[in-house]
């Protein structure tokens, strides 16, 4: 234990010769990063599979996949200021864990920097949520309503994590797309019309456009966007833990990032889950951080 593998700098023949994982374009220092990507190796309240902590090092492997330059963005990865920290040193407690999230997300933001935060089950997106101004509309992909006061008598178990963003944002900030299961306490809850919940059958039936309107309508200046990988249809997305049919497609997240990209201020991927994946999970998690990141840089009218 101690220093953690800063023995290398002892040894400077052998310093070249090793590496910690990166996101592949991840070449600038975090004092000239504009992206500060870290993962958050915790799945300690996943009450179905477990597995979402091995998830950041996987879709950092992913994303080894892709191309440096999106032509569609016209953007070259390479010079987006992009920083990878690696991960976060987590213990088994919840509540540290979310505390330290807190603490480091904080710290970014301050100094101008956008996280790209890569779970680890989805409580993780509470830490960074409370630094935002209370101003922010928040954007959540999920399956799930995550709506229940608590969960296995905890608070900040990942079934939570919306309940506890209305509690620091207030109502009608936060829009949920691709909900498909609910339980009857949520449901019937007096906070349930507080958040707006676009249900699977509804971005289908309207159109993922119609779902950007409604957000517009707000006229967010400052937006939290927050993936849990279980929103997008299994068929897309199978390595999760906690899977539910019938969700919305990788194509429709992708609208509501290119179009909201340039007022998004954090970023999370979080409940991926690569013990039950078929390699398109992270594939596809690493390709929505390009795609964040790139229609944020993004000089060009997309697509
Ligand atoms: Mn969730
Ligand atoms: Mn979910």
């Amino acid at each position: 234990m101690g220093d953690n593998g800063r023995q290398e700098d002892n040894v400077p023949e052998l310093k070249d010769l090793f590496s910690h994982r990166k996101i592949a374009d991840a070449v600038s220092p975090y004092t000239e990063a504009r992206y500060v990507v870290f993962g958050v190796p915790f799945d300690g309240t996943s009450s179905f599979r477990r597995g979402s902590r091995l998830a950041p090092d996987t879709i950092r492997l992913a994303y080894d996949n892709l191309e440096s330059f999106e032509f569609s963005y016209g953007v070259d990865f390479l010079s987006a200021g992009i920083c990878d920290m690696g991960n976060l040193q987590v213990g088994e407690d919840v509540s540290e864990v979310v505390d330290t999230v807190e603490s480091v997300t904080g710290t970014m933001m301050r100094s101008g920097k956008v996280p790209v935060m890569l779970g680890g089950e989805h409580s993780v997106t509470v830490g960074a949520v409370r630094n935002i101004p209370k101003d922010t509309v928040m954007i959540i992909i999920d399956a799930h309503s995550d709506f229940r006061d608590e969960y296995m008598g905890n608070r900040l178990n990942h079934a939570c994590v919306t309940r506890r963003a209305l509690e620091i944002l207030g109502a009608g900030k936060i829009f949920s797309i691709g909900t498909r299961s609910v339980s009857m306490e949520e449901y019937r809850s007096e906070e349930w019309s507080k958040v707006r919940f676009f249900t699977a059958n509804e971005v289908r039936t309207k159109g993922i456009m119609s779902v950007i309107q409604e957000i517009e309508s707000r006229n967010p200046a400052r937006i939290y966007f927050s993936i849990d990988m279980d929103g997008i249809d299994p068929s897309e997305a199978p390595g999760v833990g906690t899977p539910e049919p019938y969700g919305i497609s990788a194509v429709e997240v992708r609208s509501l990032i290119t179009h909201f990209a340039k007022r998004i201020i954090g970023f999370d991927v979080v409940e991926m889950t690569p013990v039950y994946d078929n390699g398109n999970t992270s594939m596809l998690a690493a390709k929505l951080i390009q795609d964040f990141i790139g229609s944020r840089e993004s000089m060009q009218s997309l697509f």
